[in-house]
C-alpha cells in the first residue's frame, strides 16, 4: 500500500466512484471525494494537492490548524498553493467553535442545539455564512456522536432559523462491518430521513456517507460526499 502511488490510488477510487454512481443511474459528477487527512503529514497532503485533490477532511480542530498553517507556508514565489476546501468531519466541542468557523468551509458534525448556537454566534461576528451538515447517529454505539433520529426535527428547525448557518444536508458514520453490504441499511435510512425532511420543506442537497470500506454502497444509496482516508493514503498508524 505504502509504495503504491497516490495518483494510482486516487484514480482507482474515482473509477470505483463512477461505476457505483452509474450502477445507481446517477451522475458521477454529483459525488464529491473528501480526502480524509487525519494523521497524514502536510508534506503528503501537498502530494495529494499536486495529484489534483482539492477537498480535505480533518477530524480534529487542533491537528487541522497546524497542518493548514504548515501548508500555507509552502506557498512561495515559485509555488502557489491552489485554493483548498477544508471540511471538519469529526466531533466538535463548543469551545472550539470559533476556530472551526475560521478554518472550515463545511462542518459535517453539527449534533446539538448548543453547538449550533455557538457556531452561529461566531459566524455572525465575522459575517460568515457557515455551511453545516447535521450528524445523525443511527446505531446505539456509545462511542458515536450525532443526534438521534427522534431529535432530528427539532435541530433541523432550530438550525434553519439561524441566520448565519446554512444547512446543507445530513451525515452519518455507521458501525464498521467487514462486509460493506451490511452498512447498506444505515445509508438507506439516512437517505430516507433526508427525503422525509425534504417533503416537509427542508432543503438538504448533501448526504455525507461512505468511507474506504463502503463508499460504493453509500453512493448506490445516494451519497453526494464520500470521506476517504485509508484507500488514498494507506493504513493509519494510530
Ligand atoms: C477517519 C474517518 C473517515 C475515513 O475513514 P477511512 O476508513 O480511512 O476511509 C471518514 N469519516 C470520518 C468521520 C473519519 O473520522
Amino acid at each position: 500500500m505504502k509504495t503504491q502511488s497516490l495518483l494510482e490510488n486516487i484514480s482507482t477510487i474515482y473509477k470505483r466512484m463512477s461505476h457505483a454512481a452509474m450502477r445507481a443511474e446517477r451522475n458521477p459528477e454529483d459525488v464529491k471525494l473528501i480526502a480524509v487527512t487525519k494523521t497524514v503529514s502536510a508534506e503528503r497532503i501537498k502530494e495529494a494537492i499536486d495529484a489534483g485533490l482539492r477537498i480535505f477532511g480533518e477530524n480534529r480542530v487542533q491537528e487541522a490548524t497546524a497542518k493548514i498553517e504548515e501548508l500555507l507556508k509552502l506557498s512561495t514565489a515559485d509555488y502557489r498553493l491552489p485554493t483548498i476546501s477544508w471540511h471538519l468531519i469529526g466531533h466538535l466541542q463548543r469551545n472550539k467553535a470559533k476556530i472551526a468557523v475560521q478554518l472550515f468551509d463545511l462542518i459535517h458534525s453539527l449534533d446539538s442545539i448548543g453547538l449550533a448556537k455557538e457556531l452561529n454566534k461566531h459566524a455572525e461576528k465575522t459575517g460568515k455564512i457557515q455551511d453545516v451538515l447535521i450528524e445523525i447517529k443511527l446505531s446505539h454505539e456509545e462511542t458515536k456522536h450525532g443526534v438521534l433520529k427522534e431529535e432530528l426535527m427539532e435541530l433541523l428547525k432550530t438550525v434553519n432559523n439561524m441566520k448565519n448557518l446554512n444547512l446543507r444536508g445530513l451525515m452519518t458514520i455507521p458501525p464498521f462491518f467487514d462486509d460493506p453490504e451490511d452498512t447498506r441499511p444505515y445509508f438507506r435510512q439516512l437517505r430516507e430521513l433526508k427525503d422525509k425532511a425534504e417533503a416537509m420543506g427542508f432543503n438538504l442537497p448533501e448526504l455525507s456517507m461512505g468511507m474506504s470500506n463502503d463508499f460504493e454502497v453509500a453512493i448506490e444509496e445516494g451519497a453526494t460526499m464520500v470521506r476517504i482516508g485509508t484507500a488514498i493514503f494507506g493504513q493509519r498508524k494510530r
